[in-house]
């Protein structure tokens, strides 16, 4: 690696951001506690909050009780200095949502508008972007841009499309959605972008797989708060390992592979559709559902068991299936457990911690992400 001796603009550039980011993840601090905890001199710190202020990102908060001299300011993000839009595209819907730059959720809406690789399609999900920011009543100049995730493996710059089976989009570009939405726009893959919002504000978790159990079944590996893409950005396509050879037909046209297993729509093909009516029934121990969701159950611990013995780290249950399985988390963590060569803990599995729109959301931190780097 070539060595290159930092210019002070950079030097400088590494101080604010790394002061920005304390704060970040803190409810308030003082000069003092940021001096200390970077190594930096008070002066250094002083100026460099002085120019975060004036930016507007952060903001005094009030004083700390002292038991002598003179009192220290607290200080704060400013969470709201910025905003950030994301889309969920799915087959039949666009779920949009707009989150400050903790990634607290604004405001979220779900429109039915079923995709269409059309110009009349594009168009309109532009529309829905306005209005929706219109309603929110927010100032446009403080929107960072629009994340758009969809069901779909991106090229390496991720302005493309390089393979889709759920939505008819291959070869698409983000030019087709950006020509009528006028900010930035940066494309995600639906699966990544939801497994980025499961880590977004833990400090001591860096390494997780998230399974997402939607209608297709996809996932993410996340390593030291990294996407790990592979190869060809096709990384965590969980939905298509072969979980019984020659098993069901899955919808790659493959045989046995885990979708045709664990796709949500076989809980919900029991109840017209509806994932919130079938966790309802299987709470209420309607026979149907638990025949389901016992067999489903089954195919669901192995590949959990299969994803912990590859990665050895946090399993998430995500997706909209995912999202209800909470009441049922002891079961899965045992069944899960019992699988296990080394382990008789499954305490490694849980439920995603994002119920609403986490998709959309990982998206719009895309935006917000590209924003505190820039700081
Ligand atoms: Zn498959």
């Amino acid at each position: 690696m070539a060595t290159h001796r930092l210019n002070s603009m950079e030097v400088k550039k590494m101080n604010r951001n790394a002061i920005y980011r304390y704060l970040y993840h803190r409810e308030s601090t003082s000069i003092q506690e940021i001096a200390q905890a970077l190594g930096l001199s008070l002066p250094t710190v002083t100026q460099n909050l002085k120019e975060l202020q004036e930016r507007g990102l952060i903001e005094e908060t009030g004083l700390y009780e002292s038991t002598g001299g003179r009192k220290a300011k607290s200080l704060a993000c400013n969470r709201v200095a910025g905003y950030a839009v994301g889309l969920d595209v799915t087959l039949n819907h666009v779920g949009i949502v707009v989150i400050d730059l903790s990634g607290r959720i604004i405001k979220n809406v779900r429109n039915h508008y079923p995709f269409a690789n059309e110009e009349t399609y594009f168009r309109g999900v532009g529309k829905l972007v306005e209005d929706f920011i219109e309603a929110c009543q927010l100032d446009r100049s403080q929107i960072l841009g629009v994340g758009i995730a969809l069901p779909a493996i991106l090229s390496g710059d991720r302005q493309t499309v390089s393979y889709a089976t759920v939505i008819d989009f291959k070869g698409g570009s983000v030019r087709r959605f950006a020509e009528y939405i006028p900010y930035p726009c940066v494309l995600s893959n639906d699966a990544n972008a939801a497994g980025l919002t499961e880590l977004w504000g833990e400090q001591d978790i860096h390494n997780v797989v998230y399974l997402s159990l939607n209608n297709s079944v996809g996932g993410a590996i996340i390593v030291g708060n990294q996407i790990y893409a592979g190869q060809n950005y096709r990384s965590g396509e969980f939905g298509h390992m072969t979980i019984l050879p020659g098993g069901r037909t899955c919808y790659c046209g493959q045989k046995g592979c885990v979708d045709a297993y664990c796709t949500a729509r076989l809980l919900s093909d029991s109840t017209g559709g509806s994932i919130v009516e079938f966790f309802r029934l299987l709470g209420e121990g309607k026979k149907e559902q638990q025949a389901i969701w016992q067999e489903y159950v089954g195919y669901l611990v192995i590949t959990v068991n299969n994803l912990r013995m590859l990665y050895d780290c946090d399993v998430i249950l995500g997706g909209y299936a995912g999202a209800y399985m909470e009441e049922y988390i002891d079961d899965l963590q045992a069944l899960a457990a019992s699988k296990n060569t080394f382990e008789q803990d499954g305490s490694y599995l849980r439920v995603c911690k994002y119920k609403l729109e986490a998709t959309a959301v990982g998206a719009a931190l895309e935006l917000v992400t590209e924003f505190i780097d820039s700081i």
